[in-house]
């Protein structure tokens, strides 16, 4: 099906990485950084061109765009999704990606700083890319293949159905998203005007990942109120809140619970921030699980914990304020299995062995599969993201692409009722 086409994702890829695009979590405003849309205007200029209908963005930065039904079927619409940001963490401004041609297995120095080297045992998966081409950054910022690799994928996905019009598909919806590296990649997402019914995130790392589970999150604030007298007549009477909240951190579960001492499928008590005086002393925690009931029993034994604490302090008091910040996308997508199925089979159609996998994070897509859009992730290629060490194969950002459009027709292969 692929074997005369020209994938356009490689080129694409490398024009839009050069786009600085780095959202700001310490911004309030939507989008956190004003030069996101610079990709976005010019995402939706070339979708226009390329003849997808129904273009548009917004103040926010969005894009919404449609590849409208060419089939008789009714079949439910699908929508692809990918962030325009990159990550606060790394630097993205100059990126100049570098094309690394059939790449030979050795190490690779990157040319802005040669303290940066690509090495095939810190990499494993770069063995897969021997004999093929890969892209790295020069050593200065990172490439930003998360997220630009999603977009280039979806598309090329687009360039391909707008130029093979005999391949049948429902309606598929295009969606770019600002700020999702700063946890705000829905804040102002439309839902109606997307008027979707499933989607996927493009937002995975290696060929055939396919991620139907991410953690279920709380923040939790503990804010310590002390008692504050003149020091030098405190005797008996001051309580230091400072101390308090020193106590606290140190009584956390040290072996167990903690992101440093866990893997897999075990959640964690995070402090992320400490902050105060003698008077009062706030901490804020990441709480984490793949399980409802899991975070409730973190936040639980958290509570306990610091209550324990404040029983030796009669004079102090705490507050404990626990914030939702997403959920198990697992819960919505078993109601609706073959949103998974489909993808899996995708996966395989592009010759591909399917690797299910659980993020021990949230995406997008955790947010929007409780917007009512149940939405996997799939694969981009993208790998060492957030550093200077990123790097992408394009066979598979090519494999994702035929997996987009194995996965968009056999959504209209599966539907049966035909509109009258
Ligand atoms: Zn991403």
């Amino acid at each position: 099906m692929f074997k005369n086409y020209h994938f356009t994702s490689p080129e694409r890829f490398m024009r839009y990485v050069q786009i600085d695009t780095q959202s700001d979590p310490q911004s309030d405003t939507h989008p956190s950084t004003e030069k996101q849309k610079d990709l976005s205007f010019l995402l939706a200029n070339e979708l226009q061109q390329m003849g997808v209908a129904d273009v548009h963005t917004d103040e926010f930065g969005y894009v919404y765009a449609t590849i409208p039904s060419n089939t008789g079927k009714q079949v439910p619409v699908l929508c692809f999704c990918s962030h325009v940001d990159t990550a606060p963490d790394c630097s993205g401004t100059h990126v100049k990606p570098i094309l690394h041609k059939n790449y030979n297995g050795g190490d690779i120095v990157l040319p802005a700083d040669s303290s940066q080297v690509l090495k095939l045992h810190d990499h494993p998966n770069l063995r897969q890319h021997i004999g093929y081409d890969i892209i790295t950054a020069s050593g200065d910022t990172l490439l930003g293949a998360d997220d630009k690799a999603g977009v280039a994928i979806i598309m090329d996905m687009a360039h391909y159905f707008i130029t093979h019009p005999e391949l049948k598909h429902g309606t598929i919806k295009i969606l770019f998203t600002p700020d999702e590296e700063v946890g705000r990649g829905t804040a102002k997402l439309n839902i109606e005007k997307l008027a979707a019914n499933y989607c996927y995130t493009l937002d995975g790392g290696e060929a055939g990942s396919l991620e139907d589970e991410t953690f279920s999150a709380d923040a939790v604030s503990i804010i310590i109120h002390g008692s504050i007298v003149h020091p030098g007549y405190a005797k008996n009477r001051l309580v230091n809140a400072i101390k308090i909240a020193g106590e606290i951190v140190d009584a956390l579960p040290k072996d167990r619970l903690s992101p440093e001492t866990t893997e897999g499928r075990e959640g964690f008590i995070h402090p992320v921030r400490i902050e105060g005086s003698a008077e009062q002393a706030s901490i804020d925690f990441l709480i984490r699980s793949f399980s409802e009931d899991g975070l409730q029993e973190n936040t639980k034994e958290l509570r306990n914990l610091a209550e324990t604490i404040l029983q030796s302090y009669p004079k102090a008091f705490l507050e404990f304020v626990v914030k939702e910040q997403y959920r198990n996308m697992k819960e919505m997508l078993e109601k609706h299995p073959h949103v998974v199925r489909y993808a899996e089979e995708a996966i395989r159609r592009a010759g591909l062995t399917v690797k299910k996998e659980s993020i021990r994070g949230g995406t997008d897509g955790s947010r929007l599969s409780f917007m009512g859009l149940p939405c996997p992730n799939l694969f981009t290629g993208m790998q060492a993201i957030h550093s200077k060490l990123e790097w992408i194969g394009i066979k598979t950002m090519q494999k994702a692409v035929e997996t987009l459009v194995h996965l968009s027709m056999i959504w209209e292969e599966r539907s049966e009722r035909h509109l009258s």
